[in-house]
């Protein structure tokens, strides 16, 4: 399997204009970072959606992608990395929930080094195999709970999350580095808000930045 130079480009619906017309409406919706938003008008997000669903990769909806997951919304995923960047520079991230890869994706073109962790075996395969297609290199994938994180390879400057604990997990704050962000959608379904935490010398500071609708977070593995 491989993908075309001409499938890359995408067309009609899935071509520059449109992609275009979704970075206008993710300025409009406040979005800032002009590297993110080049990043985004750069990334084929329709290559992460089934064929039939490809006609509506550029709006900015979340989309099915099996499993009973979702693609995240492109705002949501501008959004997230924006708050990830506004810092500086980050090395390296951990990616909990990496679903079809679109975020993983996007991160890649804007951080060192992206580790990502995603609880369902064959979305994690399939994620895997598009990296691959698309010869990003700067990414690791393990299946696994991120509950856990994954304490072998932090700390990390940045921890995102696209699935909602009910409450943060505790052992994720250990695997952040000093300064280091943690951004994670916290809350049940139809409660969720979006909370950043910075890891300080002199403890944890917390903001709640807004709300958000994410899959809930789950625990163990799934084959
Ligand atoms: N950014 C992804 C979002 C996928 S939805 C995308 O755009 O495709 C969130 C993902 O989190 C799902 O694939 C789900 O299986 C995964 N997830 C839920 N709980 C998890 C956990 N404890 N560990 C790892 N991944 C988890």
């Amino acid at each position: 399997m491989s993908i075309t130079p001409l499938q890359l480009q995408g067309i009609g619906m899935t071509s520059q204009r449109t992609r275009d017309r979704l970075v206008a409406r993710l300025k409009d919706k406040g979005i800032k970072n002009q590297d993110v938003l080049e990043v985004m008008a750069n990334t084929p997000r329709h290559i992460f959606v089934d064929e039939a669903l490809s006609h509506k990769a550029y709006e900015d909806t979340a989309l099915p992608i099996g499993f009973n997951q979702t693609i995240s919304q492109p705002y949501t995923v501008a959004k997230m990395t924006e708050i990830i960047l506004e810092a500086g520079p980050v090395d390296n991230v951990l990616e909990i929930g990496t679903g079809c890869g679109y975020q993983t994706l996007v991160l890649s073109q804007l951080v060192k080094r992206v580790y990502s962790v995603e609880r369902i075996a064959p979305l994690q395969k399939k994620a895997r195999e598009r990296m691959q297609l698309l010869r990003v290199n700067n990414v690791r994938f393990q299946h696994s709970d991120g509950n856990w994180g994954w304490p072998e390879e932090g700390p990390f400057d940045a921890i995102l999350s696209c699935a909602a604990p009910e409450s943060i997990p505790t052992d994720l704050l250990d695997q952040l580095n000093l300064g280091g962000r943690l951004l994670m959608p916290v809350g049940p379904d139809g409660k969720q808000m979006l909370h950043l935490l910075i890891k300080e010398e002199d403890g944890v500071t917390r903001k709640i930045i807004e709300p958000v609708n994410f899959v809930p977070m789950l625990s163990g593995t799934q084959k």
